[in-house]
């Protein structure tokens, strides 16, 4: 019979714990799907355990605020667009073909591809989200899913946000909770794309359920100027108004808020999800990271869908975060170092509500072990200085191991809960039939 605790032993462990603890060597005990205890091996606890000499970097897995996975199926679309015309000319044409086996395979994709980069968990707001559900799960990552709710006030009663919103409901109560992994949320797109009464009718029917709500906010000047013209006011307060602040709510890109916005969202305690490279690739702006923080607001960082960024490998979002606050401050002491890798563990996983993000007793058992061997990684002639190798130097090619609430899903760099082969064939042959079918 195996042992009920398995311990794995690294040469290093980069805990994000409350005292942010670097130890040099380091265990950690799971059971089930929860980490049970962390310290220096020499004072682990006697019991029945089996033991891993995994050797390497022990980390927290990545939680990726803010993602549209499935859009692997429009990598590269649109490139050198702006925010509206990228979504009205490329991104929405497409999208209005889209079948649920294309979200199905473009998610299965999308997983394995941020398993192998380190993202344990994902937050993902998207079409067709119970075959979204299905491939997450599938694929065995962590995921908080809100299933898109927008309104296309032109179209059939399906296209409107009732149905919408009453699709979402469906998929709450058909998969929120499920195997232990996946949280459904909701998702109405952003303030610009609903009307008043749809965004009040998200905000009671987030009540009802408890669910929490993923949403747009601010992502561009030009979506604020516009909202300011149409309705009289931008997303923050507009939002406040309409009462979705009451809910829980993750609010993405929040690129241009005021201190008003920033005093808002604290007294509602929005957390933000900031897409720096999506940001930065669609000329949107650099949101205010260190005015966030200083608010005491929740920050995670987000990938954004593949057509905006390009890739799912959230390291590039843990290097330019600190970068461009860094770089838009002149001030090299803008973000620190280890606030940045927080952004990507332990204070995305608080922006989403979800115990991961750290390695601590208690919290889900999401792991990552990264290649010490390899020179990015080095010297670290402190503790310490593994941290900046981690933030600044290493990357996802580091990533050899991956543990999501306790099992194992990528192993020596292999993701091995998905056919990551036949899923790119899949991906290939569905993203050709939606550009075709957009462009005739
Ligand atoms: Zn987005």
């Amino acid at each position: 019979v195996a042992a009920a605790t398995v311990r794995l032993v690294g040469e290093a462990v980069v805990t994000l714990d409350e005292a942010d603890r670097v130890l040099c060597p380091g265990a950690l005990d799971l059971n089930g799907d929860r980490i049970v205890w962390v310290g220096p091996p020499e004072e682990a606890p006697a019991g029945d355990v089996e033991t891993r000499r995994v050797g390497g970097l022990l980390m927290p897995g990545l939680v990726n605020a803010h993602g549209h996975t499935p859009m692997t199926l429009l990598r590269g679309a649109g490139d050198g667009l702006p925010l509206e015309r990228w979504l009205h000319d490329v991104v929405f044409p497409r999208e209005a073909q889209l079948a649920a086996e294309d979200v199905y395979w473009g998610m299965l994709l999308g997983a394995a591809e941020q398993l192998t980069s380190g993202v344990t968990t994902t937050a993902e707001m998207y079409f067709f989200a119970g075959a979204l559900a299905e491939a997450a799960s599938e694929a065995g990552i962590r995921c908080a899913l809100a299933p898109a709710i927008i309104d296309r006030p032109d179209g059939p009663p399906e296209a409107r946000w009732p149905a919408f919103l009453a699709d979402a409901e469906a998929v709450h109560k058909a998969h929120d909770g499920e195997d232990g992994r996946l949280r459904v949320d909701l998702g109405p797109h952003s303030a610009y794309l609903l009307p008043d009464e749809a965004l009040a009718a998200v905000a009671e029917s987030a009540r009802r359920l408890g669910a929490t709500v993923q949403i747009h906010v601010a992502e561009t000047a030009a979506e604020e100027a516009g909202l300011e013209a149409r309705r009289g006011r931008r997303a923050p307060e507009l939002l406040e108004e309409v009462g979705l602040f009451e809910a829980r709510v993750l609010a993405a890109h929040s690129v241009w808020l005021d201190d008003v916005d920033l005093d808002r969202y604290a007294r509602h305690d929005v957390a933000v999800a900031h897409c720096p490279q999506s940001n930065g690739k669609l000329g949107s702006g650099i949101a205010r990271v260190p005015a966030m923080l200083a608010a005491g607001l929740r920050v995670g960082l987000g990938t954004d869908g593949p057509a905006s960024n390009d890739s799912l490998d959230l390291w590039g979002e843990l290097r330019l975060a600190p970068t461009l606050a860094r770089a838009s401050a002149t001030d090299a002491g803008a973000l620190g170092t280890l606030e940045a890798l927080r952004l990507a563990t332990s204070s995305g996983a608080a922006a989403l509500g979800l115990a991961t993000g750290r390695l601590a007793a208690g919290h889900l058992a999401d792991v990552v072990r990264l290649d010490l061997e390899d020179s990015r990684l080095g010297p670290a002639l402190d503790p310490g200085d593994l941290v900046a190798h981690v933030v600044w130097s290493a990357s996802s090619r580091l990533v050899t191991d991956v543990w999501v609430g306790g099992r194992q899903v990528v192993v020596d760099r292999r993701c091995t809960t998905v056919d990551v082969a036949g899923a790119r064939a899949e991906v290939r042959a569905r993203a050709r039939r939606l550009r075709d079918a957009a462009a005739s």
